[in-house]
């Protein structure tokens, strides 16, 4: 972990988890395990009925509330979407942008990753962004071509300094929700391909200062050991952030 140029960042992403009433158990649960962990951020990203309660609970503490999804457009005919305004409005200031399930179960694609991605980083947002291979790309070994490929087309148009508030979540699609975890070496590998592409596109010096976290059934035994490479500064993790002392382990193994 490369906490010399770069902020490690710890960020659940609850999913489809959670009434307000159970977040807010969540965070009072939570809370007082991470308080004072300073060497990370720490994040959860909430459906958007569960934010404000999540946030009530987590007021005065060192906890992050983001949202798990936005729309790239400001207002309008978009039936079921929230805007990265309406998300600013209130107080949310970190929002998933990409997930492999938006990209898989709800047509998302690398153009409307880009889209959403602007929207949220005109809005002053923090956008955590996920790209990772499904298992035929791993297999076929085309994992680089299509991590590259995804953050040119994600970051399109992204100027160095929006790319401040942008914070990449490497997740192989293979392994999310699968207890299936990538090696160590794969993720250091793979993220350093993601950091080479962000050195094509703003240089070397950019790309050094960008937290890649890794994302894929990370959890309490596996997290240490990869908090340990040099190129992963942090994680996104569903299935073990939503029990707190799982997820309080995580953020033990990174500080
Ligand atoms: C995720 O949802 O981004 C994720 C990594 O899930 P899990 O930790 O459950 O694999």
């Amino acid at each position: 972990m490369n906490t010399a140029k770069r902020r490690t960042v710890i960020a659940g992403n609850w999913k489809m988890n959670f009434t307000p009433a159970e977040a807010t158990s969540f965070i009072n649960a939570v809370k007082p395990l991470v308080a004072g962990k300073d060497n990370c951020d720490i994040v959860f990203c909430a459906p958007y009925v569960t934010i404000a309660a999540a946030q009530a609970a987590a007021e005065g503490s060192n906890i992050h509330i983001g949202a798990e999804n936005v729309h790239f457009a400001e207002k309008g005919a978009y039936t079921g979407e929230v805007s990265a305004k309406m998300l600013r409005a209130v107080g949310v200031d970190y929002v998933i942008v990409g997930h492999s399930e938006r990209r898989q179960y709800f047509a998302e694609t690398d153009y409307t990753v880009n889209l959403r991605t602007k929207a949220a980083l005109a809005e002053g947002m923090k956008v955590i962004l996920c790209l990772g291979e499904v298992k035929e790309q791993r297999l076929a070994g085309i994992t680089n071509e299509v991590v590259a490929m995804q953050t040119k087309l994600d970051l399109a148009d992204i100027t160095a300094a929006e790319l401040k508030n942008v914070i990449i979540a490497y997740e192989p699609v293979w392994a999310i929700g699968t207890g299936l975890t990538a090696t160590p070496d794969q993720a250091e590998e793979t993220i350093a391909v993601i950091r080479a592409t962000l050195a094509e596109i703003y240089g070397e010096a950019t790309a050094e200062t960008v937290t890649i976290q890794y994302g894929g059934s990370m959890n309490e035994k596996n997290a240490a050991e990869l908090l340990a490479k040099p190129d992963v500064d942090g994680g996104l993790i569903g299935g073990a952030s939503l029990v707190p002392e799982k997820f309080a382990a995580i953020v033990d193994a990174a500080q």
